[in-house]
């Protein structure tokens, strides 16, 4: 009977090694999903600043154009002032080109205010640009090291799969069953008992005389509380003998 415990107790070291590591590896993707996310979000603020910038240049560029156009205008106008028969008309239209003049002054110096915010904004995107790099050099390293670390830790769990099988296949068959039922409801499935009967696993008191029994017995029960397959603890604890 002891035999068939030691198989069982040798499984399920293999079972705990693979849940810790199966424990770790499922957390690095919600931690690189996270660092992701930063690495977007610093992103994103650099662009919204430069889509600033180009708003900007873009203002600047359409009212150069239309400074440009409206300059075209006054010209011909002036072209035809001479053409004018009356005093009226004539008076008529260079009050008119006055007032294009004045309004192209003021259009004139929103570019040179727009200029003034680009220059600022310039400023703003690259400084935010090197915000980003510095930022972006640290996450992405912190990324890297973490996509390392779960292939590593998805590697040790394949690596265990022929452990397992080997450790499994060490285990008496209707053992193994009960313990694979116990092993998805708890773990560790396979608890000892501590003298006068506690069940380690649950930590319920038991009778005594099961402690006795399965140390008699030196086989495995069934923990009254929680299920568990429990046996006495000095049972394994005492030398290697049969
Ligand atoms: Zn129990």
């Amino acid at each position: 009977m002891r035999e068939k415990l030691l198989a069982l107790a040798a499984l399920q070291k293999v079972d705990v090694e693979v849940a810790a590591l199966k424990k770790n590896a499922d957390a690095y993707p919600k931690d690189i999903g996270e660092l992701e996310q930063q690495l977007a979000t610093a992103k994103a603020a650099v662009d919204a600043e430069r889509a600033k910038l180009d708003e900007l240049e873009k203002q600047r560029l359409n009212l150069e154009q239309t400074i440009s156009d409206d300059k075209d205008k006054v010209k011909k106008w002036e072209g035809r002032l001479t053409e004018q028969r009356s005093t009226r008309e004539y008076s008529a239209l260079a009050r008119e080109i006055d007032i294009a003049k004045k309004g192209q002054q003021t259009m004139a110096e929103e570019v040179v205010e727009l200029g003034r915010q680009a220059t600022i904004q310039r400023e703003v995107v690259r400084a935010k640009n090197v915000e980003f790099n510095e930022k972006s050099k640290g996450l992405t390293d912190k990324i890297a090291a973490l996509k390392e670390k779960l292939t590593a830790a998805e590697a040790a769990v394949t690596a265990l799969d022929g452990a397992r099988a080997q450790a499994a296949n060490a285990v008496d068959a209707a053992l193994l069953k009960r313990y694979d039922v116990v092993r998805k409801k708890r773990m560790p499935a396979l608890s000892p008992l501590v003298a006068p009967g506690v069940c380690k696993g649950c930590g319920m008191k038991l009778r005594a005389q099961m402690y006795n029994t399965l140390v008699a017995s030196k086989g495995f029960d069934s923990c009254p509380s929680c299920s568990r397959i429990v046996y006495a603890q000095e049972v394994l604890d005492e030398p290697a003998t049969k």
